[in-house]
């Protein structure tokens, strides 16, 4: 009998890779790993909802409990992998047991890049990556009022959005000159920006942090500036970006730069391990075969389902469109496609109302679509994408042109 699958990170790659083994057929046996306590579960609302405490744990979980244990997958929470041993094809584990393996798949994801400033081991300075995290950010809310964000990223502006909602003084400090800068046009960080600081949030733009600093009793008072100034704070929270979790590949001797390098049907260089999600660093199709990390709850699922057609024999590249939500306050704002390095942005709709998307081409070609509020919008460039369709920037600015008709064969 097979050896099966093990899977390694029960996360939205790891979850969605088992159950595509089972939707695939695969019958051997599939086990799932996770270092957290918790059911595999859904993090974007963690950052959104969750610390508003409008979403009940029982809503964050992926599928209803007990769902694994139908498919006849082994999940063992609370279960942290800190070896792999390749050439024995087997995981040992901390209990002693010692997995053995036929495929091993790791989606270990990513953490919190740390921000190591004088004072970031006070009390008070959280980052939001699991459910753990979300409820001691949850349950510290009540006690405080000032609130810092240190960077301007979709999960330091969604958690700023979400406590400006509930009445707390919020400040976000970015290093940057913009909002998200390493993800949207400007033309979409200034709309960003205007649209939170007329809802009262405070924004600093080219703040670096040089420290924090604590009261008496070891619990930050305050976030200092490179420039000197002082930023009341009870709660900061460091959303400056993410490392992959790739020290188990490395330790194997798997290839890794910047994640685990994987080709396009998600196999790492040895041919029994592959990775997803997250960790996985591959050539992109929407991004001139570059290879990068995408961390999108799209890009852990759909590699997901490419590392379970590749184990059970049906190779089939990873050539999924990305795409990308974040919700903050009343806006929505929805990416399809990778605007890298796009030469020409159009503007469709009317920012004013906040109702618009940026359409970006290069050289001429569709490759990315940024909407606000837009919901449609991105649902068509989804499509438009996926199928290659035409789109010139004179189409994309003519309002009176119903951008649909295009899909129509
Ligand atoms: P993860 O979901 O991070 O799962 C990896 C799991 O592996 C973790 O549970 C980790 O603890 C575990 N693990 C790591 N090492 C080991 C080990 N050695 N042994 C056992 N287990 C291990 N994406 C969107 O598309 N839209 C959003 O709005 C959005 N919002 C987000 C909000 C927040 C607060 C966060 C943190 C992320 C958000 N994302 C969003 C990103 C999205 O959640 C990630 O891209 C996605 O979770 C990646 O899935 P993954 O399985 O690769 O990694």
């Amino acid at each position: 009998m097979s050896k099966g699958v093990v899977i390694v990170g029960a996360g939205h790659a790891g979850f969605n890779a088992a159950v595509a083994l089972r939707a695939e057929n695969y019958t051997g046996p599939v086990t799932l790993l996770g270092d957290e306590a918790d059911y595999p579960y859904h993090r974007p609302p963690l950052s959104k909802t969750y610390i508003k405490g409008e979403t009940e744990d029982a809503r964050l979980w992926l599928r209803p409990r007990g769902f694994l244990e139908k498919k006849d997958i082994l999940f063992r929470p609370s279960c942290r992998v800190e070896a792999i041993l390749p050439e024995k094809a087997a995981v040992p584990l901390a209990d002693g047991d010692v997995l053995e393996y036929e495929h091993l798949i790791l989606a270990t994801g990513s953490r919190a890049r740390p921000l190591p400033v004088p004072g970031h081991d006070l009390a008070g300075i959280e980052t939001i990556r699991t459910l753990d995290h979300a409820r001691a950010v949850r349950d510290l809310l009540p006690s405080v009022t000032d609130v810092v964000v240190v960077g301007g990223g979709f999960i330091g502006l969604e958690f700023a959005a979400a406590v400006n909602a509930m009445g707390k003084n919020v400040t976000v400090l970015e290093a940057a000159p913009r909002l998200l800068g390493r993800s949207v046009a400007p033309q979409v960080s200034d709309y960003v920006l205007a649209k939170h600081r007329r809802d009262g949030i405070e924004i600093e733009l080219g703040a670096a942090v040089a420290a924090f600093e604590g009261d008496d009793e070891g619990r930050v008072s305050a976030v200092r500036s490179a420039d000197g100034r002082f930023y009341p704070a009870r709660l900061v929270i460091v959303g400056v970006g993410a490392l992959p979790n790739d020290e188990l590949a490395r330790a194997a001797g798997l290839t890794c730069d910047n994640g685990i390098v994987v080709d396009e049907y998600q196999r790492t260089s040895n041919p029994a391990i592959l990775a997803i999600g997250d960790v996985a660093a591959h050539r992109n199709p929407y991004a001139h075969q570059h290879r990068l990390r995408l961390e999108s709850v799209q890009n852990a699922n759909d590699q997901g389902r490419v590392a379970a057609r590749t184990i059970t024999g049906q190779l089939e590249a990873y050539h999924n469109v990305p795409w990308f939500w974040s919700d903050q306050g009343d806006i929505k704002l929805q990416m399809a496609g990778l605007c890298l390095d796009s030469n020409r942005h159009v503007v469709r709709g009317n920012p004013d109302e906040g109702r618009f998307s940026l359409y970006h081409f290069r050289d001429g070609a569709l490759v990315a679509v940024d909407s606000i509020n837009m919901a449609s919008d991105h649902l068509l460039a989804r499509k438009l994408l996926e199928g290659s369709i035409a789109l010139t920037p004179e189409q994309a600015a003519d309002t009176a042109l119903d951008l649909k008709g295009l899909l129509k064969p």
